[in-house]
C-alpha cells in the first residue's frame, strides 16, 4: 500500500486516559506496538502498551526521545501545550492546528464560524464587567466557559443577573473565559468522522447525546428526529471544519439540534466518549479508524452492524455496579482499570445492541 504504514510500527499515543486504552488496543489487534507518554506513574493506557514513558507534557527532551522511538505520533486529548509537541513533527498526526484551535474555545469559535456554520451567540469575557456587558448584549442566563482546560462541565458557571457576575468569575478561578447564550436545544448530537490525508472524510452514524451535569451520561443510534433531519448538514458542517484544519485522524464535531438547524457546541480533535457504542455496534470502530486514518490505511467502513446501539457510562460509583452488568446477557462492558471512583470520573461503560 503506498505510503501506508504498516503492521508491526510503533504508534506514540501522547495522553494516557481511556481514549489512548481504547485505541491501543485497537492498534494491537491490527499489529501495531503502542509507546504512551503521560504524566501520570501508571496511566490506564499504559496497561494495554508496549511501552510507556512517564514525563510531563513540557519536556522537550522527553518528548523528543519518545518520537524518536516511535513511527508517528498522535493524541488522545487536547490540552497538550503546542510549543513542546512541535520537536514531534511532521510524525505528529494530526498535526498541532487542530490543537491549537480545539484548546482554546474562543479561537475555535472563530474557526468555527469562518467555515459556515453556526455557534451560540458569544462574547470573550476577561473580567466581571465583561460578565455584566454579556448578559446585556446575550441577554441572560448565559454560561460562562473558561477558554482553556475545561471538560466535562468544569471550568463552567451559569450567570441569570448582573449581582451573580462576582460570584462566577470566581467560580471559574477567575480565568480568560468566554460567555454563551443560552441553546434552546431539543437535542444533542456529535458527528465523528475520520479524514485521511488524501483528503477522504468517512462519517459514523450519528449518535444522540444525553448530558448531565455538563457530562456525557448515554448516547445511542440511530440518533432518532430530529436529528436525522440534520444528520446531512450536520456532517457538511463537520466535514468542512476537518478540511479547513487539515486534519487527519477521527475528530469529533458535537452539535446542539435547534428548531433553526444544528448549532455546533465544539469540536475534540480526536476519538470521542460520544463513540464509545461504536467499538461493537460498527463494522470499523472509531478506534480503529482513527489508527488507519493515521497509518494511511483505507478507511473502514462505518455502518451500524445491528439495528441500534446505546452506550452508558459508568461514571464514579455506578461502576460497582458492575457484578450485575457482567451478569446481563449482551451487556458489552468496558471497563477502565482506573482505580478510585472519584465522583465524576468517567470509570467504565456499558454498550448493548439490538
Ligand atoms: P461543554 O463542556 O461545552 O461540552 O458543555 C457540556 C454540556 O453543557 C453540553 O453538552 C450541553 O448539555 C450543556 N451546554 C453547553 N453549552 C450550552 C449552552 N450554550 N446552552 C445550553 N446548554 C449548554
Amino acid at each position: 500500500m503506498n505510503g501506508a504504514l504498516g503492521p508491526g510500527s510503533t504508534i506514540g499515543i501522547v495522553g494516557g486516559g481511556q481514549l489512548g486504552r481504547m485505541l491501543a488496543m485497537a492498534a494491537a489487534r491490527l499489529g501495531y506496538r503502542c509507546h504512551v507518554f503521560d504524566p501520570h506513574r501508571r496511566p490506564c493506557a499504559a496497561e494495554v502498551a508496549a511501552a510507556f514513558t512517564s514525563a510531563s507534557f513540557s519536556d522537550e527532551p522527553a518528548l523528543k526521545a519518545f518520537g524518536e522511538s516511535c513511527d508517528i505520533v498522535t493524541y488522545e486529548f487536547e490540552n497538550l501545550p503546542v510549543a513542546a509537541l512541535g520537536v514531534l513533527g511532521d510524525k505528529l498526526r494530526p498535526g498541532t492546528r487542530s490543537l491549537e484551535v480545539a484548546q482554546d474555545r474562543a479561537v475555535e469559535k472563530r474557526f468555527i464560524e469562518a467555515t459556515g456554520a453556526s455557534v451560540a451567540p458569544w462574547r470573550t469575557v476577561d473580567g466581571v464587567a465583561d460578565i455584566v456587558t454579556a448578559l446585556d448584549t446575550l441577554g441572560g442566563p448565559i454560561l460562562l466557559k473558561t477558554r482553556r482546560l475545561g471538560y466535562d462541565g468544569k471550568g463552567q458557571a451559569w450567570v441569570d443577573a448582573a449581582d451573580e457576575a462576582t460570584a462566577a468569575w470566581a467560580a471559574i478561578g477567575g480565568e480568560p473565559a468566554v460567555a454563551e447564550a443560552r441553546v434552546a436545544f431539543d437535542a444533542e448530537f456529535s458527528v465523528i468522522l475520520a479524514r485521511a490525508a488524501t483528503g477522504e472524510t468517512r462519517a459514523f452514524p450519528i449518535s444522540r447525546n444525553e448530558h448531565d451535569g455538563g457530562i456525557l451520561r448515554r448516547s445511542r443510534a440511530p440518533a432518532g428526529e430530529p436529528i436525522d433531519g440534520q444528520a446531512r448538514e450536520g456532517i457538511g458542517r463537520a466535514e468542512a471544519i476537518a478540511n479547513a484544519l487539515d486534519h487527519v485522524g477521527v475528530i469529533t464535531v458535537e452539535f446542539f439540534a435547534c428548531r433553526e438547524g444544528p448549532v455546533v457546541n465544539e469540536i475534540a480533535p480526536r476519538v470521542h466518549n460520544s463513540g464509545h457504542w461504536t467499538i461493537e455496534g460498527c463494522a470499523t470502530s472509531q478506534f480503529e479508524q482513527h489508527v488507519r486514518a493515521i497509518c494511511a490505511l483505507p478507511l473502514g467502513d462505518t455502518a451500524l452492524v445491528g439495528v441500534t446501539a446505546s452506550m452508558d457510562n459508568l461514571i464514579g460509583a455506578d461502576v460497582e455496579r458492575w457484578p450485575g452488568l457482567i451478569a446481563e446477557s449482551g451487556a458489552r462492558v468496558h471497563l477502565y482499570g482506573k482505580g478510585e471512583a472519584r465522583p465524576g470520573r468517567k470509570m467504565g461503560h456499558v454498550t448493548r445492541l439490538t
